[in-house]
């Protein structure tokens, strides 16, 4: 997925009605709303705007967001996730992805791991995976 600029879409999947606005907080682009209460689920309002930092995929307590690049130059697509643990994978690993309920989506290889200290230690770990099944990936099985 790609929006009307070119950049990665941010993907949310957060249907609790949890107190957190973590998300619309860290987002310095105005892109995620809970339109004015942290029990609301948040969304996507102005997609343009985004300029896939990841802060909202670092900062969510519940790991419950994404960014989505369906237009690689490669003919993949990246899918980017938070990664807590210790050493991650590296650039050009291969992993099993797998969708929001743990099960295996696919293979997939690491191509990136970005770090900043405006993250607070999490991780992104960007997943190269086929076209046809970005729209379910959600992390990956992780074998230290
Ligand atoms: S990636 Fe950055 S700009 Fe895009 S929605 Fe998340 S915090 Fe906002
Ligand atoms: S930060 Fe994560 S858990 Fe909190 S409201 Fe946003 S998407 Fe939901």
């Amino acid at each position: 997925m790609r929006d009307a600029t070119g950049s990665p879409t941010v993907v949310i999947e957060c249907p609790e009605r949890i107190a957190c606005d973590v998300c619309e907080i860290v987002c310095r682009s105005g892109v995620i709303s809970l339109e004015g209460s942290s029990i609301n689920i948040p969304r996507i309002v102005r997609q343009e705007n985004c300029t896939a930092c990841g802060l909202c995929v670092a900062h969510c307590p519940g790991h419950a967001v994404f960014l989505i690049d369906t237009a690689r130059p490669d003919g993949n697509a990246k899918v980017t996730v938070a990664f807590e643990l210790p050493n991650p994978p590296m650039p050009g690993a291969r992993v099993q992805a797998v969708d929001a309920n743990g099960a295996r989506a696919g293979e997939a290889t690491v191509v990136g791991v970005r770090v900043s200290r405006s993250y607070n230690g999490t991780r992104l770990l960007e997943l190269s995976v086929s076209r046809d099944i970005a729209g379910s990936v959600r992390g990956m099985e992780y074998v230290p």
